[in-house]
């Protein structure tokens, strides 16, 4: 049974697979809603950290978790060889993300990638795949050890085009991944449906992904984060949309890793957290137990503070410390209302998404009612709250 940062042991039931010396545990489960936003996390006392390598981006997202501009800060080579590096390994830190912004606007992106080999770990990067060149791909691809996920917010230039701000992104992001296929690099595929994407677009989506050998779709509604907080009532797309979507892509299963990250739930009960093995590491150095929980404290609907989900600044000092005695699985409890604590699910329901709960004005403890198959997010009651109800 896996055994959480804070000691408690975890309800849902996760699946783990060996790669290599790493543990990766599977977040998404026959037997749970998939309600954390990752995938993916990592077995015994590892770790996972995605790391923001620059604040810049070339486009625009509706959706865009950290509302990147082109205006911003980069992080600098030398401070990540010299101090994120070490104290993120020192962190049992055994898996590495970079994101952004767009990492590929970094200066240093393939030096950065090949301080990370050097230690003999693979890395991943998060893009958008409008500005790698031809000999980015070819670098990266002698590292060995490199692989790559695109984002793509619908299949066509007026839907994910328009979703990013720039409709010649779509065309551009089509050619690179093929290159990043070529050569080796391309794992995964990640969207964002929305109310400018019509279901049947995922499956051409997911062709795509066959087509180019993508390992994985995944597919997460869009969120109230960053810009999202904003465009979300206009652009978020609809549950109908969402089981719509669904009911296309299935025919895929086979050929593909289909990931929906909290796609509408009227019968599982809910992940649990993994807080503290999922970090992020902010540009100015800022470590977060995960990102969700801080983009989710500085939206304006939020009851809680940022400082309550940081760790220490891997800039100034080593962050084991600061995350192995986080207070927050103890501090908090997930689960912490009436509902849950009358639920026939109890047992084995892990209340999902804490971040999910305070991007929605509540505190940790609330119902994650986005995910909830008891209440919906207009208190809508779903299913019976107890047996015979
Ligand atoms: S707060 Fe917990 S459940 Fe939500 S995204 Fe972070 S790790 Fe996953
Ligand atoms: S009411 Fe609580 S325990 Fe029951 S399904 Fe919802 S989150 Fe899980």
């Amino acid at each position: 049974m896996f055994v959480s940062t804070s000691g408690t042991a975890c309800k849902a039931v996760r699946s783990t697979a060996e790669s290599g010396m790493i543990t990766l545990k599977r977040l998404i489960v026959d037997t749970h809603a998939s309600s954390c936003f990752f995938r993916t996390s990592v077995g015994g006392d590892g770790r996972k950290a995605l790391i923001q390598i620059t604040e810049r981006c070339n486009l625009h997202c509706a959706h865009c978790f950290v509302s990147s501009t082109a205006v911003g800060a980069d992080l600098p080579l030398k401070d990540f060889t010299a101090y994120v590096l070490p104290r993120l390994l020192d962190a049992r830190v055994e898996r590495i993300t970079l994101t952004g912004g767009e990492p590929f606007v970094h200066p240093d992106l393939l030096a950065i990638c090949q301080a990370v080999a050097d230690r003999g770990m693979p890395v991943g990067i998060c893009t958008n795949a409008t500005q790698t060149s031809d000999a980015d791909v070819a670098a990266l691809a002698e590292l060995g050890s490199v692989h790559i996920n695109v984002s793509f917010d619908g299949f066509r230039p007026d839907s994910h085009g328009k979703f990013r701000g720039d409709r010649s992104s779509f065309a551009a992001a089509l050619a690179t991944t093929r290159k990043f296929a070529d050569a080796g690099l391309l794992k995964g595929l990640l969207s964002t449906p929305n109310a400018l994407t019509v279901p049947e677009e995922f499956a051409d989506l997911c062709a795509f992904g066959v087509e180019v050998g993508a390992e994985y779709v995944l597919m997460n509604p869009l969120s109230s984060f960053g810009r999202g907080v904003k465009s979300r009532g206009r652009l978020a797309a609809t549950t109908a949309a969402m089981n719509a979507l669904r009911a296309v892509t299935d025919r895929f299963a086979d050929q593909l890793d289909l990931v929906r990250i909290r796609f509408p739930n009227d019968e599982l009960p809910l992940g649990d957290c993994d807080a503290g093995k999922l970090i992020y590491v902010f540009v100015d150095g800022q470590v977060a137990i995960c990102p969700y929980l801080v983009f989710a404290a500085r939206t304006p609907a939020s009851r809680h503070r940022d400082t309550e989900f940081l760790a220490g600044n891997v800039l100034r000092s080593a962050i084991t410390a600061h995350l192995d005695e986080h207070p927050f699985h103890t501090r908090y409890a997930a689960g912490a209302n009436t509902t849950c604590s009358s639920c026939t699910l109890n047992e084995q329901c892990g209340k999902g998404c804490p971040a999910a709960v305070v991007a929605a004005g509540g505190h940790i403890g609330d119902l994650d009612t986005e995910q909830c198959p008891i209440t919906g997010p207009d208190d809508r009651r779903l299913l019976p709250l107890a047996a015979g109800e």
